[in-house]
């Protein structure tokens, strides 16, 4: 077998936090991470989990970095019901095709009795079964229509939180699960255009909200049209490289051109006086996200949240031994975490918590490294006698002697100093993805062969970016099935990767453009 991380780093005498490492079982790590960070659990009904706080702390975190950044770019939020009429997805034949098969139905309205069972009311049927929502073009469509008459109605822009449902069959804590959070924008405009513009905007919000406040470097490119969204004209991701050198596609834009219109009438009279069919778009990202982050920045001591998106930046662990001593630990710890609190970064005031449970300190130290706090502030009676506290970064734990890097500092320098550490961590996090990422991906194939011998040795598992003509129809449909031999997948044709200049690895004819191969959650 692979040497274990410890072997691979020379660090044999470091014990880390988990019980499994990323380089002995990658999908166990991940699990481990989960439950070990108190992040989420299963919940009894499959595909389906329980968000814990933490977890939770990080989506809100997310929701609302994200949001301002939805609401800047000029669209407001609303709500829609979870069920939809059935009726509104046969309108829609291509749509309804991709979805059917994942969807759940509601076809009673009441239980009752019968046998000793609570079983569905026979007497209760609805007249129309009801889909819950597994996204909501259709039935935010019929609103579009009623609200869409003229072309001064135009541009419609608007987004909603909510949960969706798709009965995927293999599910994976946040990373496919049956039920979702996510936010999806669905927006309706007078020309193609425009639409395009609006989806290549949504593309760039997502490329900058990964980057700038998950520190997850991403590909933005379009999808090829065998992974397009049901109905759409044009799909677009931002695809983040694990650190098993797996693909996660963490967003989707999409060019819904007058599918949706179409189907569900959205018209409007423009300035000539003629009826046209608007032209929209739709956009998501979900609680996948924290996935990614977990497989982008966790460790084998647990996560490593990027301060712009951890719900606490600093935790400040008392070291308490039942003493009279403690009271005035307890009492400096109040301090330094109300003034850690009047200190802004970010552009926001910084988070800070006081650990206040009764738990050992050591116990207490672990689990906020497990959790990934950026920062871990322990205070003990030494501290406090000399005005000082000891400073833990966990993007940088260990010393290359291998021991816990605690940092002995004085309590008003780092209150002074504390909103550029969690900068520099922000900074620090991204700049190890993104050179996980840029070295992972392999500019020169140019042969299937080549192709196949890069994926199979043993650790070289990045993505391929390589010359293709862009097949279509039957011809794409082989290069899929070719790829799904090899156990790869098509990403997408990174918008800003140079000009195609070669020959199409897959039908030797002449490449017109460029699309990253690679292995996908
Ligand atoms: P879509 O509406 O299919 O374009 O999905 C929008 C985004 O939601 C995708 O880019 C994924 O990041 C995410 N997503 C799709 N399916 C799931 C799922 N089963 N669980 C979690 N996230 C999902």
């Amino acid at each position: 077998g692979a040497p274990s991380f410890q072997e691979d780093q020379g660090l044999s005498q470091v014990k880390h936090a988990l019980s499994v490492t990323r380089e002995q079982d990658f999908a166990a790590w991940y699990q481990a991470v989960i439950s070990e960070a108190d992040m989420a659990e299963e919940s009894g009904v499959r595909g389906c989990m329980v968000i814990r706080p933490w977890g939770y702390g990080i989506w809100e975190r997310i929701q609302k970095l994200l949001d301002d950044r939805i609401k800047a770019t000029g669209h407001e939020n609303c709500y829609f019901p979870l069920f939809i009429p059935l009726s509104y997805f046969e309108k829609e034949a291509e749509h309804v095709d991709g979805f059917a098969k994942e969807m759940a139905v509601v076809t009673h309205h009441r239980l009752v009795q019968k046998d000793g069972k609570l079983v569905p009311d026979p007497e209760a049927k609805l007249e129309e079964p009801l889909v819950v929502r597994p996204t909501s073009e259709t039935v935010i469509g019929a609103a579009f229509s009623r609200w869409v008459q003229s072309w001064r109605d135009l541009p419609v822009l608007i987004n909603q939180w909510a949960n969706v449902v798709r009965w995927e069959m293999r599910t994976r804590m946040f990373l496919r699960t049956a039920e979702f959070l996510w936010q999806e924008g669905h927006t309706a405009h007078a020309s193609a255009e425009e639409a395009v513009e609006e989806t290549m905007k949504m593309l760039e919000v997502y490329r900058s909200f990964a980057e700038e406040c998950v520190a997850m470097p991403v590909i933005a490119g379009e999808k090829p049209e065998n992974e397009r969204f049901p109905g759409a004209v044009a799909t677009y991701s931002i695809e983040a490289m694990m650190q098993d050198g797996k693909a996660l596609q963490a967003g989707t834009s999409h060019f819904l051109g007058t599918t949706f219109s179409s189907a569900q009438n959205i018209k409007f009279q423009n300035a000539e006086g003629q009826q046209e069919l608007a032209q929209t778009t739709s956009w998501g990202m979900s609680t996948r996200m924290i996935g990614g982050l977990i497989m982008v920045h966790g460790d084998d001591d647990g996560l490593r949240v990027p301060p712009r998106i951890a719900p606490y930046q600093i935790v400040v662990v008392p070291m308490l031994r039942d003493t009279e001593e403690d009271a005035a630990i307890l009492a400096y710890c109040g301090e330094l975490v109300t003034e850690l609190n009047k200190q802004d970064v970010f552009r926001e005031p910084v988070r800070a918590l006081l650990d206040r449970r009764a738990a050992k300190a050591a116990n207490k130290r672990w689990s906020w490294v497990k959790k990934g706090a950026p920062l871990v502030i322990e205070v003990g009676g030494r501290d406090v006698a000399g005005g000082n506290v000891s400073v833990i970064r966990r993007d940088r734990l260990y010393r290359e002697d291998g021991k816990l890097d605690s940092q002995i500092v004085a309590k008003d320098a780092f209150v002074a100093q504390a909103a550029a550490m969690l900068e520099e961590i922000q900074q620090a996090l991204f700049a190890d993805a993104h050179a996980r990422l840029h070295g992972g991906i392999d500019r020169s194939i140019t042969s299937l062969d080549a192709l196949k011998a890069y994926f199979a040795a043993s650790k070289k598992q990045g993505w391929a970016l390589v010359q293709w003509a862009k097949p279509t129809g039957a011809q794409l449909d082989k290069v899929v099935e070719w790829l799904k031999g090899e156990k790869l997948t098509l990403r997408n044709v990174p918008v800003d990767a140079e000009v195609a200049d070669g020959v199409c690895i897959f039908t030797g004819g002449k490449a017109v453009e460029r699309v990253l191969v690679g292995r996908s959650y």
